[in-house]
C-alpha cells in the first residue's frame, strides 16, 4: 500500500530539509521525499495551503496507567489521546501498578499497545525492583523485553550510590537513565512552589533547590561514569543553570526535558482564575516567572533538548477534593502542539524546525529511537500540522479517558492535521 503526502512544507531537521516537498511512503517505510512525485497507483493526501510535514512526535514522558490503574486512563485511550495530540510515538514511564520491574510487564505493555493498533509505545523500566530505591532491577533482562530507558519517576533515585550503579549498568547497555529530581529531605511534604504565592494560600512549599540539587548531583555521577543521563520534567531556573554548564563544559551525555505546563504557567495559577484549583497541582510545582521565563530561553536557546508532555491522567473523583490531597498530574498529550505553537512559535520564540527538533528529533536522539526524521528508508511515522487552525481545548472532548488540564476553555492557534504511524493515517481532524 502506497500513500502520496503531496504538497505540504516538509520540515525534517535530522535530514536538513526544510521546503515543498511531496513525501511517498511504500508500506510502513518512507520511499522518496522530492518535489513532483508522481502518484503512480499510491492514494493521494493532498496538503492544505501552509500545512507542515514533520517527522512523527514522539513524547517521552507518558503515563498510560496500565496495568493497574485503568480507571485512569489504559493504553488503548493513552493512544488514542497520543494520535489525537501528533503523536506517533509515546515512552510509558513505569510506576504502574505493579511497577513495570519485570519484563512480563513489559510485554503486557507491549501486547496490548499492539492491539490498540495506534501509536508506538515504548516502555520505560523501573530502575529499582518497586521502584523503591533499594535494589536494582534486571536491567538487560529488562532490555531485551523491549525498554529505552530505565526510571523510577514519580519518584528520585535517592540513593547516589544506587544512581552511580544505574549509570555505569545502563550505559554498559547503552540505554539512559532518567530521574524524576527531587531531595525527598527538601521536598518534605511540600504541595507547591515555595514563594509568595504559597505563602499567601497557606500551602506547603517545594523549593526550586529541592530539584537542582539533585540535577547537580546527577550531572556529577553522569560525569564519573560518562553514561547517558536525562533530566525529567524539568522546572527550576536553578537546575536549567546546571544542565547550561554541564553543556558549556562539553557534556554531551547530559540531556533534559521541559514539559508545557512549566513554560506556559506560574504558580499565579495556584490563585486565578481559581483558588486552589486542583488542575495545576502538579509534581515538580508550577514554580515563579523566574523559572518560566528560565524554562522559555533555555528552549529558544537549545539548552533544552526536549519538549516531553508528563501526560498523568486522574479520574475526576480523585481530583475532586481539596488540594492538600489531590494527587499531582495534568493529562498532555492533546495539548502539546496547540501550546507549543500558540505560546513559543506563533509568539516569536522559536522557528518550526526548532519545535520540530523539541518534539521529534531530539526525542528519538536522546531515547535512540527509530524515526524522528522522514529521511528515505525511516518508518512511514508523520504528522501533519496545521499550524493556522483555530483550537479550543476542550476537556470533556479529549480523548483520554481522563480530563484533568488546566486548560480547558483555552484558545489557541496551532492543531494537528493528521498522524501517520507506519504508514497508515490513525488519526484525522475533521477541523
Ligand atoms: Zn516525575
Amino acid at each position: 500500500m502506497k500513500l502520496l503526502l503531496k504538497g505540504g512544507r516538509v520540515v525534517d531537521p535530522a535530514a536538513g530539509r526544510d521546503g515543498e516537498f511531496d513525501v511517498l511512503i511504500d508500506g510502513d517505510r518512507v520511499a522518496a521525499v522530492g518535489k513532483g512525485l508522481p502518484a503512480d497507483g499510491a492514494d493521494v493526501f493532498e496538503m492544505t495551503r501552509g500545512w507542515i510535514v514533520a517527522p512523527g512526535l514522539i513524547d517521552i514522558h507518558v503515563h498510560l496507567r496500565e496495568p493497574g490503574q485503568e480507571h485512569k486512563e489504559t493504553i488503548a485511550t493513552g493512544t488514542a489521546s497520543a494520535v489525537a495530540g501528533g503523536f506517533t510515538a509515546v515512552a510509558c514511564m513505569p510506576n504502574t501498578d505493579p511497577v513495570n520491574d519485570h519484563p512480563g510487564i513489559t510485554e503486557l505493555i507491549l501486547n496490548r499497545a499492539a492491539a490498540a493498533g495506534l501509536a508506538r509505545v515504548y516502555p520505560i523500566g523501573a530502575v529499582s525492583i518497586g521502584s523503591k530505591g533499594e535494589q536494582m532491577s534486571e536491567l538487560a533482562a529488562q532490555k531485551a523485553a523491549g525498554c529505552v530507558a530505565f526510571t523510577d519517576d514519580g519518584r528520585p533515585v535517592a540513593s547516589a550510590l544506587l544512581m552511580r550503579r544505574a549509570l555505569e549498568y545502563a550505559g554498559m547497555l547503552g540505554v539512559p537513565i532518567v530521574d524524576h529530581c527531587e531531595d525527598p529531605s527538601l521536598k518534605g511534604d511540600g504541595v507547591a512552589h515555595e514563594g509568595l504565592v504559597a505563602s499567601r494560600l497557606g500551602l506547603r512549599g517545594i523549593p526550586g533547590a529541592a530539584e537542582s540539587i539533585m540535577v547537580e548531583r546527577d550531572i556529577a555521577l553522569a560525569e564519573m561514569t560518562g553514561a547517558a543521563y536525562h533530566v525529567c520534567h524539568m522546572s527550576a531556573r536553578q537546575s536549567l543553570r546546571a544542565v547550561r554548564a554541564a553543556k558549556a563544559r562539553g557534556m554531551t551525555n547530559v540531556t533534559c526535558e521541559v514539559a508545557p505546563h512549566h513554560f506556559v504557567l506560574t504558580d499565579e495559577s495556584l490563585e486565578q482564575p481559581i483558588r486552589y484549583d486542583t488542575n495545576v497541582k502538579m509534581n515538580p510545582p508550577l514554580r515563579e516567572s523566574a523559572d518560566r521565563d528560565a524554562m522559555l530561553e533555555g528552549i529558544a536557546d537549545g539548552t533544552v533538548d526536549v519538549i516531553a508532555t508528563d501526560h498523568a491522567p486522574h479520574h475526576a473523583d480523585e481530583k475532586l477534593v481539596e488540594f492538600d490531597r489531590a494527587p499531582f498530574g495534568i493529562v498532555g498529550l492533546e495539548t502539546c502542539v496547540p501550546l507549543v505553537f500558540d505560546r513559543l512559535v506563533h509568539a516569536g520564540r522559536i522557528g518550526v524546525r526548532r519545535a520540530v527538533e523539541l518534539l521529534s528529533t531530539n526525542p528519538a536522539r536522546v531515547f535512540r529511537l527509530a524515526g524522528g526524521t522522514l529521511a528515505e528508508g525511516a518508518p512511514a511515522d508523520v504528522t501533519v500540522l496545521a499550524p493556522d487552525a483555530p483550537v479550543t481545548i476542550r476537556a470533556a472532548a479529549l480523548r483520554s479517558k481522563s480530563k484533568n488540564t488546566p486548560f480547558d476553555g483555552w484558545q489557541l492557534r496551532g492543531g494537528v492535521a493528521a498522524t501517520i504511524v507506519g504508514g497508515r493515517i490513525v488519526y484525522r481532524s475533521d477541523r
